[in-house]
């Protein structure tokens, strides 16, 4: 098992659940936190600017860095490849940051396997309609396409349970709320309290009274 001081957020969410909108709030009111940005094989949309929300390659190079062993956890998802860089979660870690992880389901299963300590967040949306309705307005992907992700919802809805954690995503700000109190939370733990040293300075000299 590899060491890991910070807190490691595990965000996953059916497609058009709102998660980026909610991870992007997150990190603007929390300047301790750090996102991993992922890559892959999937072109850009419209708007999409490489290496601030993927670094885009190409599919041949994806495979490439796969069989380096690039990648802390990969997986294809809706005909696309992405996968989280290990040397960045390793170096970030190292540095004692928490880091947030926006990653599909299979990507959790695999990052929880070397981290059993990380967080697991799922989102879902307030309704199924509510969801449908979201993937047509927000109009960037095409009819197959969204009818593709939305064929996809109810097998990654079946891995509710893996997660410690639940956010209903229906007033993105009560949301963005629910979001900062399960980080906060989950700094305040015990075990992490106590990492630091100043903290058990503290204990020390108290139960020294
Ligand atoms: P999108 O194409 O809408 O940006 O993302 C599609 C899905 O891929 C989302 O569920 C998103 O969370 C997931 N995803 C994004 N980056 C990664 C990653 O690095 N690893 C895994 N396993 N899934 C990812």
């Amino acid at each position: 098992m590899v060491m890991c001081t910070g807190c490691l957020f595990i965000i996953t969410a059916p497609s058009g659940t709102g998660k980026t909108s909610l991870v992007r709030a997150l990190l603007e009111n929390d300047a301790d936190l750090r996102l991993s940005i992922s890559y892959t094989s999937r072109p850009p949309r419209e708007g999409e600017v490489h290496e601030r929300d993927y670094h885009f390659v190409s599919r041949a190079m994806f495979e490439q860095m796969q069989a380096n062993g690039d990648f802390l956890e990969s997986a294809e998802v809706y005909g696309n490849w992405y996968g989280t860089s290990q040397r960045w979660i390793s170096d970030t870690m190292q540095s004692g940051q928490d880091i947030v992880l926006e990653i599909d389901c299979q990507g959790a299963a695999q990052v929880r396997k070397f981290f059993p300590q990380s967080i697991g967040i799922f989102v879902l949306p307030p309704s199924a309609k509510a969801l449908e309705e979201r993937l047509f307005l927000r109009d960037k992907d095409a009819a197959d396409v969204i009818q593709r992700r939305l064929d996809a919802v109810c097998e990654e809805v079946s891995h509710v349970n893996e997660f410690d954690y639940v956010i209903i995503n229906n007033i993105l700000e009560d949301a963005i709320c629910d979001l900062a109190c399960i980080v906060k939370a989950e700094r305040l733990k015990r075990e992490r309290q106590l990492q630091m040293q100043k903290n058990q300075v503290l204990v020390s000299r108290l139960m020294s009274f």
